[in-house]
């Protein structure tokens, strides 16, 4: 499959079109931006990384029974992927407080919660991705009922997986974004990535962190992290 032209250029990936109206060809960069765009960066081989992290855990979940957009892993920044509508959501699942959920309800980073929690913000760069509930979701259009519980079902069947997952391999999955997607038909499938740049991981023993908070607070060591934890991955695949 090749790519057609050039449809979206975000702030980690872009998008192309393909032969194929059904499917569409993610190319990730190494790009790294924080705070809505204000903090911008680069990580080297941050989308080489963050393509082949993705693609093992999108292929571990389909397993799972977790449907996702993944098709093939084309070469090693680009992906072949089902082409959906987003839902404008962040769906944000979280095991630990940490980042906006701790300084929001004044709870100390590292905090277990007693359940994990999920939240919605709106996915929009404009607004600064506000935080959203479920009437208001709704109310605007944004999508269904039935879509937003669909959604949360899912939602916290992956975490479940990537818990497993990554204890495994002695990594906390903190917290972590994912995005969902309609298919041509409307049934509702996992879009977008999971990689450091949209999980908090940090490592089970010492705690220290191996995603992009590293960027984003200025911690040092980034390229090691991600380096760190797709080790992890490989070490065991
Ligand atoms: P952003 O738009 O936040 O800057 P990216 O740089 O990651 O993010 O851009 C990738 C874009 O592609 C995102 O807007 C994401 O919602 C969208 N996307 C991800 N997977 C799919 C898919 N399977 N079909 C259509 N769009 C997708
Ligand atoms: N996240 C993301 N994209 C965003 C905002 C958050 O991938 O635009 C991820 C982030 O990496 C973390 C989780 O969502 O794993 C929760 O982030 P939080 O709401 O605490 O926001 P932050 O502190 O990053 O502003």
């Amino acid at each position: 499959m090749n790519k057609v032209a050039q449809v979206y250029e975000g702030k980690a990936k872009k998008v192309f079109s393909t032969e194929d109206p059904e499917l569409l060809i993610v190319s990730y960069k190494d790009d790294a931006t924080a705070f809505n765009g204000l903090k911008k960066g680069q990580i080297e081989g941050k989308g080489i990384i963050n393509n082949r992290m993705s693609n093992i855990l999108m292929d571990m979940l389909n397993k799972a029974g977790i449907p996702t957009h993944l098709v093939q892993e084309l070469n090693e920044r680009e992906t072949l992927v089902r082409k959906v509508e987003i839902v404008p959501l962040e769906v944000i699942i979280r095991n630990i407080a940490a980042g906006s959920f701790a300084k929001r309800y004044g709870v100390t980073e590292g905090s277990p919660l007693k359940a994990p929690t999920l939240e919605f913000s709106y996915k929009n760069d404009d607004l600064g991705d506000p935080l959203i509930n479920s009437y208001h979701v709704i109310a605007l259009g944004l999508a269904t009922q039935e879509e937003i519980d669909t959604i949360r079902d899912l939602a916290f069947r992956v975490n479940d997986e990537l818990k497993r997952f990554w204890l495994s391999r002695g990594v906390t999955l903190v917290d972590f974004k994912i995005e969902f997607g309609r298919l041509a038909d409307g049934t509702i499938i996992l879009a977008d990535e999971i990689s450091p740049d949209t999980c908090r991981l940090w490592d089970s023993k010492t705690g220290n962190k191996l995603d992009k908070d590293r960027f984003r607070r200025d911690l040092g060591g980034v390229e090691e992290a991600y380096q760190e934890v797709m080790r992890r991955i490989e070490s065991q695949v």
